[in-house]
C-alpha cells in the first residue's frame, strides 16, 4: 500500500492527530537501547528500517480497528508502550506501522479487598507504584527500567524486578488481561486467584514481544507495603563460586529474601563503585514483608553466611544501591563509554545451580581470550530460585573500526555468551527477551518445542503482520 494511502486510511480510523508522520518522531519511536545502536546513533546516520508512521492509539477499540485494517491489508506493525526495549524489539519493517499504546495511561481500579490493580497498557509502572504506596500497597515489581517501562511492555517482555526472589517475575503477578489479536478481535482473561480450565492462556501474551497480540490492559497482584520492616545486610565474599554456593544454600533452606545480589569484584570496582574490599565479590540481601518474617529470614541468612567466611559490611552498601539502582535511566540517550570510544552493555542468561558457576567462568575466560578490544568483563547474579539463578554479564569493548564494527564485535561477544549458556543447558535470555538480536539462537534455545511457536503464530497472526523478526526466525 502506498505510504500516503496508508496514512490517510489510518487517520480516518483514529483521527489525524493520532497519526504521527514527523520523520524524527517516527525514528524516535523505533529507538532501542541495545548498546551498539546507542553507539551507532551518535554519527547521525540511521541504520534502523523506517516505519511509515506511528499510530498513537487512545483506546482498545482503536487498537482493534487499526489492527483489523493493517491485517486486511497485510501491513507490518510493531506494538510499543514505554520504549525501553534493549533487544531491538521496537525496530519496524520499512514502511510498516508502529502502534503506540502509551496514551492509554490510566489506572482503572485498585481493589483492596481482592488485592489487585488494573491498569491500561500505557500506564507507567512508577506511577502505579506511587499510587499504591499512598494506600499502603506495593506492586512488588521493580525492573531497573522502573522509571521508563509501562504495563503493556512489561507483560510483553516477561519482565522481572529487583525484588523478584520474593515477589516473582511479571508472570507471577498477572491476574488477568485484555489483548487484541491481529484480526482485531478483543480477548479478555478474567481475574481469578487460580483456574484449572486447560492451558493458561495468559501465557500466550506474557512474553509474546508483540508477535501474537497487542496487550491493552492488565490486572496485577498487590501486596502490603511496609518498608519499616525491611532487613538488609551486605557481605564481602571470596570469589563468585563461594557466593553462588551461599545463595544456593539460602534458597535451598527455603528462605525468601526479596533482594539477593552477588556482584563480582570487577562490577564492584568499575560499575557499582561501592566502597567494598578490593578483590572481593559483594553479596547483598534485603528482606521485606511482615516484621516477624523479615527478622527470621535475616537471622537464617546470617547463620548461613557465617559458615562461608564472609566479611560483614553492614547495611550501607544496600542502602546505597537502593537509592542509586535506577540512575542509569536518567541518561539513556548518551552513548555509554563514548568518551573512551567504546560500547558497554549487558546480557542476561540463567541456568541451574549445578552449572551456573561454570558458565560464568567459561564466558569470562573466553571473552578475555577472544576479544582483544575488551575493556570490561564482569557480572552479577540478581534473581535466584530454588533451582538456579541468573548471571547478568556486563561487558565493554573499544570500537576502532567504526559503527559497523561496533555491531559485529557486539554480536561476537553475545555469541560467546549464548554458546556457553546453551552448552550447559541454560537459557539464553533471563528477562530482556529475544527481541530481534537473539532470534538466531531461538531454535537452539527451544529445541523440539520450537515448531509449536510457529503454530501459535499461524493460529493467532496468520498474515504475520505482528512484530516480524522477534523470537521467530524468518523461514523465507
Ligand atoms: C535501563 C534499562 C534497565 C532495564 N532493566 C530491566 C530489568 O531490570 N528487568 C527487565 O525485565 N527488563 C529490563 N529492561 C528491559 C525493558 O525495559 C523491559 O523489558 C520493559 O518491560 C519494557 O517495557 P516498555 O513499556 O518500555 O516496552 P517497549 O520498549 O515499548 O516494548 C518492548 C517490547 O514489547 C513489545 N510491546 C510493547 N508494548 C506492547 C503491548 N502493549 N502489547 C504487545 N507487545 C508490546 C514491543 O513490541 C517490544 O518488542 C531494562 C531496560 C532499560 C533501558
Amino acid at each position: 500500500m502506498l505510504k500516503e494511502t496508508l496514512i490517510r486510511e489510518l487517520a480516518a480510523i483514529v483521527g489525524e492527530e493520532r497519526v504521527v508522520t514527523d520523520p524524527e518522531a517516527v525514528l524516535d519511536a523505533a529507538k532501542d537501547y541495545i548498546g551498539y545502536r546507542r553507539y551507532q546513533r551518535d554519527d547521525g546516520h540511521n541504520r534502523v528500517p523506517v516505519a511509515a508512521c506511528v499510530v498513537r492509539a487512545g483506546s482498545t477499540h482503536q487498537v482493534s480497528e487499526v489492527l483489523k485494517f493493517l491485517n486486511d491489508n497485510k501491513v507490518d506493525v510493531v506494538p510499543r508502550t514505554g520504549g525501553s526495549s534493549v533487544t531491538r524489539g521496537l525496530e519496524p519493517v520499512a514502511g510498516g506501522v508502529i502502534l503506540d499504546g502509551s496514551d492509554m495511561n490510566e489506572i482503572l481500579e485498585i481493589n483492596e479487598e481482592d488485592m489487585y490493580v488494573t491498569a491500561k497498557c500505557g500506564t507507567p509502572l512508577e506511577y502505579i507504584e506511587n499510587c499504591l504506596n499512598q494506600k499502603g500497597y506495593t506492586a512488588g515489581h521493580f525492573p531497573q527500567s522502573f522509571p521508563l517501562a509501562q504495563v503493556g511492555g512489561l507483560l510483553a517482555t516477561r519482565s522481572i524486578g529487583q525484588l523478584s526472589t520474593l515477589y516473582g517475575g511479571i508472570e507471577d503477578l498477572v491476574v488477568g488481561l485484555e489483548a487484541v489479536l491481529a484480526d482485531g478481535s478483543v480477548i479478555r482473561i478474567k481475574n481469578v486467584p487460580r483456574r484449572s480450565v486447560g492451558p493458561d492462556l495468559r501465557h500466550l501474551f506474557i512474553g509474546n514481544e508483540g508477535m501474537l497480540g497487542f496487550i491493552t490492559e492488565a490486572t496485577l497482584k498487590i501486596f502490603k507495603y511496609a518498608p519499616e520492616n525491611r532487613w538488609m545486610k551486605a557481605y564481602g565474599v571470596h570469589g563468585m563460586k563461594n557466593g553462588l554456593n551461599l545463595i544456593h544454600e539460602v534458597m535451598k533452606e527455603g528462605y525468601r529474601p526479596a533482594v539477593v545480589r552477588l556482584h563480582d569484584p570487577v562490577e564492584v570496582q568499575q560499575v557499582l563503585k561501592i566502597d567494598a574490599p578490593e578483590g572481593m565479590a559483594l553479596l547483598m540481601f534485603m528482606c521485606e514483608g511482615p516484621a516477624g518474617i523479615t527478622k527470621a529470614t535475616g537471622a537464617g541468612i546470617e547463620e548461613i553466611a557465617a559458615r562461608y567466611g564472609v566479611m560483614d559490611l553492614g547495611t550501607k552498601p544496600v542502602e546505597h544501591w537502593l537509592v542509586t539502582r535506577n540512575d542509569v535511566c536518567n541518561d539513556m540517550d548518551k552513548p555509554i563509554y563514548y568518551n573512551m570510544g567504546g560500547v558497554v552493555d549487558t546480557c542476561e542468561i540463567s541456568a541451574n545451580w549445578s552449572v551456573i558457576g561454570k558458565i560464568y567462568e567459561d564466558v569470562c575466560e573466553r571473552l578475555k581470550a577472544e576479544i582483544p578490544s575488551l575493556i570490561l568483563c564482569g557480572g552479577h547474579s540478581s534473581h535466584s530460585y530454588m533451582q538456579g539463578t541468573n548471571i547478568y554479564f556486563e561487558f565493554g569493548y573499544l570500537v576502532t573500526g567504526g559503527a559497523d564494527q561496533a555491531e559485529s564485535e557486539y554480536m561476537h561477544i553475545v555469541s560467546i555468551i549464548m554458546e556457553e549458556t546453551l552448552k550447559y543447558g541454560g537459557s539464553i535470555a533471563h528477562h530482556h527477551g529475544s527481541g530481534k538480536y537473539r532470534t538466531p539462537w531461538m531454535p537452539l534455545e527451544h529445541g523440539s518445542s520450537y515448531p509449536l511457536m510457529y503454530k501459535l503464530k499461524e493460529a493467532l497472526d496468520p498474515n504475520g503482520i505482528l512484530n516480524k523478526g522477534v523470537i521467530l526466525v524468518d523461514k523465507k
